[in-house]
């Protein structure tokens, strides 16, 4: 039987709900439990895949090729379980499924409302395919109070009351502000953001308190007092230097276990936290710096490529360095002072991206990666750009570029229907710009001998995609004359999917996006010999 436990914010946003329910996934998971987590975003895209990253943050992108929330990159990396799309879904998904079922005249004879018809559609995508599951943990997006998030609480109530209370749970993440002038935590604002939750008929069961220090016995005791909850269910969540400190932070307050207590079940297994403290004493130990640079056309990012920076993390973990990944702004690269911005770098990377701006000082950093022997990694956009900056000038097709950025020039990138007619495959549209890419796994074949075989240890990998234009496959064996190999190919042979140079200690690309599927435990080999690469480097300059 499952249960579920419903994690919402209150007072301000960021406060790190996607962490916490990750987090606690992982505790109950490392106990031996089975654990699904589930986000709720309450804004009106149907998903946030036409969302600016810079603002939103980062597209995550499950298996099965849905694009969701950044928190499923999260609970991925936390708990090692793939998410599905099952398991995001945002207010614009459940209008518009409900009016497309009402103009079918699936509601034949009523009004379509909020309530009974949003709710009941929430309720069922909170249990929709759980069986197995001892827990559904379900993040609802937004703070308390705001308009959006309304239909969300009242179908959690519900939900909660339908099911019966020993099956259900609130946990409710607020802020416990420092006020550095009288040296006071306050606990006023969490005060109200109870008043506000318990208004719409929610009383949580746990209040989690992120302060950024510790909160005294007396404050816990005013929470518990004003908001009604047991003050051993009142729980600090401190502030900490790593995110992989948060599952040992919760341990320490025993959250897992108090849940576990109010439902009244027994402990399955004694926590384990060994996979979490080998990792943080990683994190705090000594270890040699190296630089790279993440060539970008926007640099002050903070969440736009978090599973990317996560990977980074990842795989200089497992090199026993500690990186210094400098985002270094393309729009101010050009040929003349390339090599002055990127000479300190120990390697350089270039991100997914799109669109024209910013592209020309890319290429000029892949030029310097590719004649000067720097380690180089070109992700999606990134390999679309290697492909330009080798035809340019090593082939010498001057007016190389994508259709991705008009109709000038000589498009090697281009849309699968512009440059394969007649074959049958069918590619997303223009016109249509949501959910329409080439999105979620597909298997590729690698090259025998090449490098990124051995790096994976494989020739048949299965990857996360994320794009609509393609590299032109026709200028394949000119390129490959030339020393620049297509190392993988989608299994038919008719899509590039890895390139890679010749006679350069570390120059791959790649169509696909390894980021999504690092692990803090498991980081993703690709990333793993790129910061190996960057180290050697580093050694070589300092001898
Ligand atoms: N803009 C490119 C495309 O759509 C690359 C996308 C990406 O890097 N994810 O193909």
């Amino acid at each position: 039987m499952a249960r579920y436990i419903f994690v919402t914010g209150g007072v301000v946003s960021s406060l790190g709900k996607g962490l916490t329910s990750a987090s606690l996934a992982s505790l109950l998971q490392l106990r031996g439990y089975k654990v699904k987590i589930r986000k709720l975003d309450p804004y009106l895209n149907v998903d946030p895949g036409t969302m600016n990253p810079f603002e939103h943050g980062e597209v995550f992108v499950t298996d099965d090729g849905a694009e969701t929330d950044l928190d499923l990159g999260h609970y991925e990396r936390f708990t090692n379980r793939p998410a599905t799309k099952e398991d995001n879904i945002t207010t614009g998904q459940i209008y518009k499924d409900i009016i497309e079922k009402e103009r079918r005249g699936e509601y034949l004879g009523s009004t379509v409302q909020i309530i009974p018809h949003v709710t009941n559609h929430i309720k069922k995508f909170i249990s929709n395919k759980v069986s197995k599951e001892d827990f559904v943990i379900c993040e609802i997006g937004g703070t308390v109070g705001d308009i959006e998030s309304l239909p969300f609480l009242e179908a959690i109530r519900q939900f909660s009351n339908e099911e019966g209370r020993n099956k259900s749970l609130f946990i409710h993440l607020t802020l416990v502000p420092y006020i550095q002038a009288s040296g006071e935590l306050k606990t006023k604002p969490t005060q109200h953001s109870v008043k506000d939750l318990r208004s719409i008929g929610i009383q949580p069961d746990i209040i989690i308190c992120r302060s950024e220090k510790n909160i005294p016995k007396e404050e816990k005791r005013k929470i518990s007092l004003f908001c009604n909850v047991e003050p051993e269910h009142v729980i600090q969540s401190i502030d900490v230097k790593s995110i992989y400190e948060v599952p040992i932070k919760y341990d320490a307050e025993k959250l897992d276990k108090k849940i576990l207590n109010i439902f009244g079940l027994k402990e399955k297994n004694k926590s384990n936290l060994k996979i979490w403290k080998d990792i943080v004493t990683k994190v705090n130990s000594k270890r040699k710096k190296v630089s790279i640079a993440i060539v970008g056309k926007y640099v002050d990012l903070k969440d736009a490529y978090k599973s990317l920076d996560e990977a980074l993390i990842h795989g200089s973990l497992s090199n026993d360095v500690d990186l210094d990944a400098e985002w270094v702004d393309s729009k101010k690269i050009n040929k003349n002072n390339v090599s002055k911005i990127l000479k300190n770098y120990s390697a350089i990377l270039i991100p997914g991206g799109f669109g024209v701006k910013g592209t020309e000082g890319k290429i000029e950093a892949i030029a310097y990666a590719r004649k000067y022997k720097v380690p180089f990694f070109g992700i999606c956009f990134g390999m679309q750009m290697a492909i330009i900056e080798s035809a340019r000038n090593v082939l010498g097709i001057k007016k190389a570029t994508s259709s991705e950025f008009g109709n000038g020039g000589k498009h090697v990138i281009g849309l699968m229907q512009e440059w394969i007619k007649g074959k049958g495959i069918q590619k997303g549209s223009e016109k249509n710009l949501g959910g329409t890419m080439r999105l979620g796994s597909y298997k590729a074949k690698l090259k025998k001998n090449s490098l990124i075989s051995k790096i994976y240890k494989s020739n048949l990998i299965n990857e996360r995609h994320r794009h609509r234009y393609e590299v032109n496959k026709n200028l394949k064996s000119k390129l490959e004359k030339k020393g620049l190999i297509f190392s993988g190919l989608s299994p038919d042979g008719s899509l590039p999917e890895a390139i890679e140079l010749e006679n350069h200690p570390w120059f791959i690309g790649v169509q696909f996006h390894p980021e999504f599927k690092s692990r803090p435990f498991a980081p993703h080999p690709l990333f793993s010999s790129f910061i190996k690469a960057a180290k050697n480097n580093s050694e070589n300059k300092n001898d």
